[in-house]
């Protein structure tokens, strides 16, 4: 039986996979495999990278896929890219659901950078404790700043090399303000370093940051294949309904509306 595939990683991408099963659509949820207890979405799951682009085209042919969703994190570009180029390839329908990016409001004192290395080269100068808020995979390129104490906060183990004055935090949030008030009093933290990832579950430290006054570096999003996309996963949703009629809802796809082309995508 022909089946959605839904690449993932994000609470979008659960949170979909749950309204199409629940809909009868029979829907396989793509994990890249590098969280130890991974939040599992309902439905069918697969874990694993796919082997490139090669890899993916092949897994969609053999799986009878019908469409992809791309619903992973809007830094996880070599996925987004390999999407993209198997999806072509293949000929399958693809759809990227990306939440927005985050917005500055009055009272904010953002730094924007293209990259984990700028952000590094930038926060020296912006205060003698950071609180660095990313993936574990982007901390290693703050192992050489040495004027700065980092407070590490990431869901698991951060990749070595690390900076070398630095205490580890592990949670995943999501998290409130008043929390995130309370990391940042405790530890003295005067400058916050962040990815664009947006969403809700994880603007805490913003709001926080800025009650505090504090400047915060963000890491502007890696620049995305064009591909149609939408932000809400009802808006996804709808569109795997006009792809396969086993998971038409009435009226949904008129209230969503069509996808639109994505641009950089942050
Ligand atoms: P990435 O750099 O774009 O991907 C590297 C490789 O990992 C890909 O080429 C692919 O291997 C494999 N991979 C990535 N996502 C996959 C998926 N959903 N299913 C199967 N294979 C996958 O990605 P990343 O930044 O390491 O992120 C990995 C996963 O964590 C993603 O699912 C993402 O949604 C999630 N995540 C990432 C972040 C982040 O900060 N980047 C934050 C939260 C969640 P092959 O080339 O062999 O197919």
């Amino acid at each position: 039986m022909s089946a959605l595939l839904i690449l993932g990683g994000t609470a979008d991408a659960r949170e979909l996979a749950g309204v199409l099963h629940g809909r009868g659509v029979p829907v396989v949820s793509s994990l890249a495999g590098r969280v130890a207890a991974p939040r599992l979405p309902p439905g069918e799951v697969r874990i694993g990278g796919f082997g490139g682009p090669e890899g993916l085209e092949r897994w969609l042919v053999e799986h009878d896929v019908f469409a992809v969703v791309d619903a992973t994190h809007p830094f996880a570009a070599r996925m987004s890219a390999s999407a993209f180029e198997a999806c072509a390839s293949a000929g399958v329908p693809l759809l990227r659901l990306e939440r927005p990016g985050w917005r500055e409001r009055p009272g904010d004192r953002w730094h924007w950078v293209d990259d984990v290395e700028a952000a590094a080269d930038a926060v020296g100068g912006l205060g003698p404790r950071a609180l660095l808020a990313l993936g574990r995979q982007q901390v290693a390129a703050f192992a050489g700043v040495d004027s700065t104490w980092f407070l590490i906060r990431s869901v698991g183990p951060p990749d070595p090399p690390l900076p070398p004055r630095h205490e580890l935090l592990l949670d995943r949030g999501p998290f409130t303000v008043s929390g995130e008030l309370g990391v940042l009093d405790e530890h003295r933290i005067d400058v916050v370093v962040t990815r664009d990832s947006g969403g809700d579950q994880i603007a805490a430290k913003l709001d926080a940051a800025r009650q505090r006054g504090l400047p915060v570096v963000v890491v502007r999003r890696p620049a995305a294949a064009s591909t149609a996309a939408v932000t809400t996963v009802a808006e996804a949703a709808a569109w795997v309904s006009s792809q396969d009629d086993r998971s038409a809802a009435p009226d949904e796809f008129s209230r969503a509306g069509s996808p639109k082309p994505s641009g950089t995508g942050g």
